[in-house]
């Protein structure tokens, strides 16, 4: 008898998946909740779909934090060089950007990514059935038997659950693999949003909106314990902090508020010059342009909304001429600039993270198959597992990955 292979979910994991088994000769059925598959592809990366990164494997790996020594099979197997490959295959060349970030050539987006795995898939013989959810999974004697749908059940051999994270429910991805697996006895770890904007108290000042700051150094404090460091840009959107410099430090944030500790962040807006050298360097420009007045000079230092910021947090009068300036108050503005402290106090909600932190415990499934150590034919792959990385592609590369490795061994299951 051919395997019957239902996959639920039509994201980066479960296209990956279903063309896979299909591949190694499974009959595959693909169920996707929405009237078309890969939402969420086609939205990641603003549109471009950041698809996966050339950095090599034990740094790749590094991006997953302690959790991802799982993803070490699943990549040996099926990495970044090979999804390349497989889109080149299906003519939607990529390009390499800075951070060894991979998107889809010029002229191309998120959307032509998943039309050419739609496609892939489709020529592969999978049968797609969109707006059909999954409801409920059918096991007899631990082993997956079938799956209900909001429109029928189906009779199965191995199912593999690709139904993503909680995060963006307005994808499709609103949590329901979660729920269903533990109904089924999978442990859950809680789960949290990650990647997501930070907010501030005081509130952050609606006109620093929109400012884009590059080339900036952030360092989050836990108790008043140093804990992470980056180097980036940093973005002010909807009056809190984004950006990949606050993205990356957001889930210890996240974590540490839930546990009720104080969480601060400190911003040093010109990290390549020292207190001293920053100090060298207004002194001069106070000098020189000594008739303007401060809010004037200061716009040789930072953007003009963060000048007005600035003096108000400094309490300096922006009329206050260069030659009026004392040297407390230059040293203040010093201060200020390598040290712009903010209070977090709270952070987005899942409806705004990019990822989903926490999901199905690792330690209930094969890493060499990501089949269920507790039922037998069920896989478990993509956001639904207690994986997050960060971002630069290694969301999409995990899902990717896990996808295609239990299409495999679902089809090769005797
Ligand atoms: C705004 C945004 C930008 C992002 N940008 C990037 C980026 O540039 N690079 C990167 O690496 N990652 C990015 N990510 C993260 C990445 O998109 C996800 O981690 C990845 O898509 C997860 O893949 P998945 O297959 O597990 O789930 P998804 O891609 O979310 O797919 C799950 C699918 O399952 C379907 N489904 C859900 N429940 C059911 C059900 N009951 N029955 C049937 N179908 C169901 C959903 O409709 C959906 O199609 C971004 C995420 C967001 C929200």
């Amino acid at each position: 008898m051919t395997n019957q292979v239902v996959v639920a979910g039509g994201g980066a994991a479960g296209l990956l998946a279903a063309g896979r088994a299909a591949q190694k000769g499974a009959h595959v059925l693909l169920l996707e909740k929405m009237k078309l598959p890969g939402r969420k592809i086609g939205i990641s990366g603003k549109g471009r779909c950041n698809l996966t990164n050339t950095a090599a494997l034990p740094d790749f790996i590094a991006h997953y934090g302690k959790n991802g020594r799982f993803l070490h099979q699943s990549f040996s197997r099926f990495f970044s060089q090979d999804i390349i490959a497989l889109l080149e295959q299906l003519h939607l060349p990529v390009q390499t950007e800075r951070g060894g970030r991979v998107f889809p050539a010029e002229g191309k987006r998120g959307v032509d990514v998943v039309k050419a795995l739609e496609r892939w898939v489709k020529d592969l013989g999978v049968e797609i059935r969109y707006s059909t959810t999954l409801i409920d999974i059918v096991v007899e004697n631990g082993r997956i038997t079938g799956v209900k749908t909001n429109r029928e059940n189906i009779s199965c051999t191995s199912l593999i659950m690709a139904t993503g994270g909680a995060t963006y429910p307005l994808t499709g991805s609103t949590g329901d693999g979660y729920r269903l697996l533990e109904k089924l006895g999978h442990t859950l770890t809680p789960l949290r949003p990650s990647l997501v904007p930070l907010l501030t108290s005081p509130k952050i000042p609606s006109e620093l909106n929109g400012l884009q700051l590059k080339n900036i150094k952030t360092r989050l404090f836990i108790d008043s314990k140093r804990k992470e460091e980056q180097f980036g840009e940093l973005y002010f959107v909807d009056s809190a902090l984004s950006g990949p410099v606050i993205l990356t430090v957001s889930l210890t944030a996240v974590d540490a508020l839930r546990r009720k500790l104080k969480v601060s962040l400190l911003l040093d807006l010109k990290p390549a010059l020292s207190d001293i050298q920053l100090d060298k360097r207004l002194q001069s420009d106070v000098t020189t342009r000594n008739k303007e007045e401060i809010s004037s000079i200061l716009r040789g230092l930072l953007p003009a909304q963060l000048v007005q910021f600035c003096l108000h947090e400094t309490d300096i009068s922006p009329t206050l001429t260069g030659n009026d300036l004392s040297g407390k108050d230059r040293k203040k503005l010093v201060t200020w600039m390598k040290n712009v402290r903010f209070e977090i106090t709270a952070y987005g909600s899942m409806d705004e993270a990019i990822v989903t932190a926490g999901g199905i415990k690792l330690q209930e499934i094969d890493p060499n198959t990501m089949q269920s150590k507790k039922i037998d034919g069920l896989y478990i792959t993509g956001e639904l597992l207690d994986i997050d990385g960060d971002t630069g592609g290694f969301n999409l590369q995990a899902a990717f990955s896990t996808g295609w490795i239990a299409g495999e061994a679902a089809a090769c299951r005797q």
